[in-house]
């Protein structure tokens, strides 16, 4: 079920982990693109609520905007 064994949350030491995204409209979008942005996924704890990562879905969309 969880292929995310070796993780823990390091706030509390959990390894009940869970995945979740933003939904709706809290997209990250780029800066000076015209782009409709990407989805961000987030690696939270489910003991706690603490988020260990984030991940932007589609980072190829951000390349150039720095
Ligand atoms: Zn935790």
């Amino acid at each position: 079920m969880n292929n995310r064994k070796t993780e823990a949350c390091p706030k509390c030491g959990s390894n009940d982990l869970g995945k979740g995204e933003h939904a709706g409209y809290a997209l990250m979008t780029p800066v000076n693109k015209m782009s409709f942005g990407s989805k961000i996924e987030y690696l939270l704890c489910t003991d706690c609520g603490y988020i260990i990562e984030s991940y932007v879905k589609k980072p190829q969309k951000f390349k150039d905007t720095i």
